[in-house]
C-alpha cells in the first residue's frame, strides 16, 4: 500500500460499511509528528527527493515540471 492509493478502496467498499470501518481502522496512514515521511511534496505527495529551499516544497520530479512556470530558468 502506498501513500497515494489509501482511499481508492473507499469507493469499492462503500456498499460494505462494516468492512470499510475495519479497513480504515487497520490501514489508515499513521499521523506523523516527525521524521522524513512527514515532509512531502505538496503537488504529488512523494516523500523522497524533497526540495524545501525557497519554500518550494516540491519533489525533484515536480520541480522539474513546474520550474519554468514559477520563474526558474535553466542556464545550461
Ligand atoms: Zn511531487
Amino acid at each position: 500500500m502506498t501513500y497515494s492509493n489509501y482511499d481508492k478502496v473507499f469507493k469499492q467498499l462503500s456498499m460494505k460499511p462494516l468492512k470499510l470501518a475495519k479497513y480504515k481502522k487497520h490501514n489508515s496512514p499513521k499521523p506523523r509528528t516527525c521524521g522524513i515521511n512527514r515532509i512531502r511534496c505538496r503537488r504529488c505527495g512523494r516523500a523522497r527527493a524533497h526540495i524545501s529551499k525557497y519554500g518550494l516544497h516540491f519533489c525533484r520530479q515536480c520541480f522539474r515540471e513546474v520550474a519554468t512556470h514559477i520563474g526558474f530558468k535553466k542556464y545550461s
